[in-house]
């Protein structure tokens, strides 16, 4: 094991039969941890990228068998935020609490069309900050016209590699049409960030294994690896869902393959564990997402029960980040936090 988690450091490749070994062992958490956040020091340093969550619809077409904002739940109060307020949001995130990014998420709502999504981003870019985009799956002609209007990062995780789990999981919805957007997303020039779920009922570690080499294959620019966490609202409410420790382990081993990349220490990990999102940062993760929709909303923005709010930005702005930040050595980073592609 040790001499895998060397490798892995030194070399930053490791075959399938090695990443199975280090996923299944119950041994070396540590270990891989430490590996990992040397590898994030070397390579991205000890700044920590603040990027302003705003979600803006919880309306979705879609009907992935995890999530609370799917279709069939009508147990949420949908809402969707007018351009004025999005702006206005954003504005406050990027001039009053010094944001560098701004990241626009939401369920596949379909009254945000492309010309209403363009209108939107290039508001937000005369703020001086990068923009990211998490609405799911858009045709090419959306994701250039996106690019044209200044979107610099699209988030669209693939959730898993095992197509026909995804499938199951996510009704109606194709593996190969996912895969395909993040072409898609690659070829208009925006930075790609994927990622997957950790602990969907039938995941096998030989297949969160195909998933960390997929990062690696498609070339990622950021990786978001989140446990799952069953919501009653959904058919997965009583599927027992991702561990902390193993979601972990993924994204240390992310950090250890694809080593100059961003990768967020994700707000499921703070829900399942508390100081999860410090512990994460300390295992390979350089970005957190801090919450700056409205609390009105946030409540009905469920993608699984009991959100951390820990992170979500109040009235004392980014003072405890810094603060907990600080805790650990660490500071909020200057500038934008593109992807420096530091190993071919
Ligand atoms: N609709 C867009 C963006 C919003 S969903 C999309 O699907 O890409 C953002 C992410 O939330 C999803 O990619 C999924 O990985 C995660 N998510 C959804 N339900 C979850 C749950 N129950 N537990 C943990 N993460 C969940
Ligand atoms: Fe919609 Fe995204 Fe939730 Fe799927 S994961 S139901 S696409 S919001």
């Amino acid at each position: 094991m040790l001499e895998i988690i060397q490798k892995a450091e030194e070399q930053h490749t490791l075959t399938f039969n090695e990443i199975v070994e280090l996923l299944k062992s119950d041994s070396c958490l540590p270990e891989i941890m430490s590996a990992a956040d040397r590898t994030r020091k070397k390579y991205v340093g000890d700044g920590v990228h603040l990027r302003a969550l705003i979600e803006f619809s919880n309306f979705c077409k879609n009907n992935c068998c995890y999530c609370g904002l799917r279709r069939d739940n009508h147990n949420i109060e949908r809402y969707r935020l007018d351009e004025e307020t999005i702006i206005t949001l954003a504005r406050h995130a990027a001039i009053d609490l010094g944001f560098k990014t701004i990241v626009l998420q939401s369920g596949e709502d379909l009254w945000f069309t492309q010309e209403r999504m363009c209108s939107i981003i290039s508001q937000i870019k005369k703020l001086d900050v990068a923009l990211t985009l998490s609405i799911g799956e858009k045709s090419a002609e959306d994701y250039k016209a996106y690019k044209e209007a200044g979107c610099d990062r699209f988030l669209l995780r693939i959730e898993t590699t095992d197509k026909k789990l995804y499938e199951r999981h996510d009704p109606q919805m194709s593996w190969r049409a996912r895969y395909q957007c993040l072409k898609d997303i690659r070829k208009a020039g925006i930075e790609v960030g994927s990622g997957c779920l950790v602990g969907l009922p039938g995941q096998s570690i030989e297949s969160l294994a195909r998933d960390i080499l997929f990062f690696k294959t498609i070339n990622a620019d950021m990786i978001g690896i989140g446990p799952l966490i069953p919501h009653p609202d959904t058919p997965l409410k009583n599927a027992q869902g991702g561990t902390f420790t193993m979601a972990v382990r993924v994204m240390a081993i992310t950090r250890l393959l694809l080593p100059d990349i961003n990768i967020p220490a994700t707000t499921a990990m703070e829900t399942l564990e508390s100081d999860g999102q410090i512990k994460a940062l300390q295992a390979g993760a350089n970005v957190i997402m801090p919450n700056v929709t409205l609390a009105q909303y946030r409540k009905n923005y469920e993608l699984y029960p009991n959100k951390s709010q820990t992170n979500a930005v109040n009235t004392s702005g980014l003072e405890p980040i810094r603060k907990r930040l600080e805790s650990i050595n660490r500071f909020i980073a200057e500038g934008k936090g593109y992807h420096q592609k530091q190993r071919s």
